[in-house]
């Protein structure tokens, strides 16, 4: 459609916290009469046909007319895209990469660019929604729009309602094709529960803040790698000295961790204190450019409770060379008048690692706390969720040799699980690598099963691919068959447990199952995969 034919076609304006795919979704309802592809052209020129709603591109190509009203791109990209949240923890070269492409080019291998697509929290970024504010919206503005705040990863509770945010089924990565899509209630689903614990609500809440506080700084500051890194281990040694001999970090963090899983994009968090150790060890040990803002903001939500803190401390391992970089307004607005020092102390102290006093334990007590040992439950989970000492349930154990027997069983069964969930979901993200190579990536998991589980490692190898080149004819598609359907029964399984509890659908094995969808591409292959999605679609239908 050519642009003069538009000539007088008004141009809509933003709505508050409003995000750019939004604006185009109601300018292509605007222009009624057009279709979608009609709409995609008019924005960013013939020949464009994709619509993405997460990362913009060709913002060059928009309409002048729209420019005038929505800004240039680089507002665009700052003021209403989630692009500033990957910015602060980026290199500036990286970050004029992502500038240089969104503006000028489609978004070709961005995303592989910015380290997202071999991630743990994914590339997708599915559309998000609050219910209570889509019926305010309407009333207010006459129409319900896609909110920036509700959009980021790691955002789970509104944050002006506090209620869980839901996941459009429109435009995921399994769709036929992505529309100019506004939010609507039969559009929008939960692959979670809106979570009753104040403890999860808490940290749910304090991730989310710490998120948009990140993502407000944006453009304006780049963290050096290693300040960041000094920060951490700076806390990390406060805490160990001022929470006395019960400071276990790993399993705090695992114990932490557990309680944001079962929000998406969450659901690869570390959550025992064996990967919990790998997860700090990546983060204390070598300076990182790349590394996910969410991975950074987990454990400084961890660590320091909330972000400013954090910016105080980081400010002390700042040296003169970079204040060009680290705007000192933005130091104020962030961290307020709160000194750098005040962090330390009681502030961190008196946060998660509240002291656990020994306690009388009331039978009533001690029963719940025998139940969660038969199943197997964490030390730290019990502690935390019962206010207990873990003195106090090694004493419980001590007490019961029986009942330490069946722990340690049910211990170990877990264990056999998650290792074998992460080798499987690790062959499923990497279908076509050598055992060699996943050794490489997951040195620990390997060394578990290696130990442990022998036979069934063994199994599995067997049916990767061996690492030479050239060998595509010999692919065994029986045998990826197989592993792809060992991901989706662990999904299943996992869905089943007593600590969640839900019935497991097919939109939460595609978020859960990354590779998923690109298997099911290949239109003759993986008729067993198909087969059990099936059952499952079946059985949440009745
Ligand atoms: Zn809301």
């Amino acid at each position: 459609m050519a642009d003069s034919a538009n000539a007088s076609v008004p141009i809509v304006r933003w709505l508050p916290d409003e995000t750019f795919f939004s604006i185009c979704c109601r300018q292509h309802r605007f222009m009624c009469r057009g279709t979608k592809a009609s709409t995609t052209a008019w924005l960013f020129g013939e020949g464009s046909s994709s619509v993405q709603h997460d990362f913009p591109s060709k913002l060059n190509s928009l309409p002048q007319k729209a420019k005038e009203v929505w800004g240039s791109p680089l507002n665009i990209i700052t003021e209403h895209t989630i692009l500033p949240l990957f910015f602060p923890f980026q290199s500036k070269e990286k970050i004029r990469d992502v500038l240089d492409t969104v503006s000028k080019n489609s978004l070709g291998t961005l995303k592989y660019r910015l380290g997202l697509v071999t991630g743990r929290f994914g590339a997708e970024h599915p559309l998000k929604a609050c219910l209570e504010c889509l019926k305010e919206d309407r009333i207010k503005h006459g129409v319900a729009y896609w909110h920036l705040s509700h959009q980021y990863p790691g955002v789970t509770l509104c944050p002006k309602h506090g209620t869980l945010i839901r996941i459009c089924s429109a435009n995921r990565q399994w769709s036929d094709s992505a529309h100019w899509v506004l939010p609507a209630e039969d559009l929008i689903a939960s692959v979670a529960e809106q979570p009753v614990c104040p403890t999860v609500v808490q940290i749910l809440k304090r991730l989310g803040h710490s998120v948009i506080e990140l993502a407000t700084l944006g453009i304006s500051v780049q963290f050096r790698p290693e300040d960041v890194m000094g920060a951490y281990n700076e806390a990390i040694r406060h805490l160990s000295v001022n929470t006395e001999a019960c400071f276990d970090a790993e399993a705090d963090l695992a114990s932490f961790a557990s309680q944001l899983q079962p929000y998406l994009p969450l659901a690869s968090l570390p959550t025992t204190p064996q990967k919990a150790e790998t997860f700090i060890q990546s983060l204390i040990r070598t300076p990182r450019v790349n590394s996910h803002p969410l991975k950074h903001l987990i454990m400084i939500t961890y660590i320091f409770g909330e972000f400013a803190p954090f910016l105080g401390a980081l400010n002390r391992f700042q040296s003169a060379c970079d204040q060009e970089t680290y705007s000192p307004d933005h130091e104020k607005q962030a961290v307020g008048d709160k000194p750098a020092h005040r962090f330390k102390g009681q502030e961190i102290r008196d946060r998660v690692f509240k002291k656990l006093k020994p306690k009388k334990l009331k039978p009533e007590l001690r029963e719940q706390i025998l139940g969660c040992l038969r199943k197997g439950v964490e030390k730290n989970s019990i502690a935390e969720r019962y206010g207990v000492s873990i003195s106090t349930i090694n004493r419980i154990l001590r007490a019961d040799p029986h009942m330490m027997a069946a722990w340690i069983t049910q211990r170990r069964d877990l264990s056999l699980h998650d290792h074998r969930a992460d080798w499987v979901s690790a062959i499923g993200m990497n279908p076509d690598v050598s055992p060699k190579v996943l050794r490489l990536m997951l040195p620990k998991v390997y060394q578990w099963l290696y130990r442990n589980d022998n036979d069934w490692l063994m199994a599995q190898t067997k049916r990767m691919p061996s690492g030479r080149v050239g060998n595509n004819q010999k692919i065994d598609w029986g045998a990826r068959d197989r592993q792809l359907c060992e991901s989706i029964e662990l999904i299943i399984q996992r869905g089943k447990t007593p600590a969640t509890n839900l019935p497991v659908r097919a939109d939460h094995i595609f978020a859960l199952v990354p590779t998923l969808h690109r298997c099911l591409e290949k239109r003759n292959r993986y008729p067993e995969a198909r087969k059990l999605l099936e059952s499952v679609t079946q059985s949440t239908k009745t």
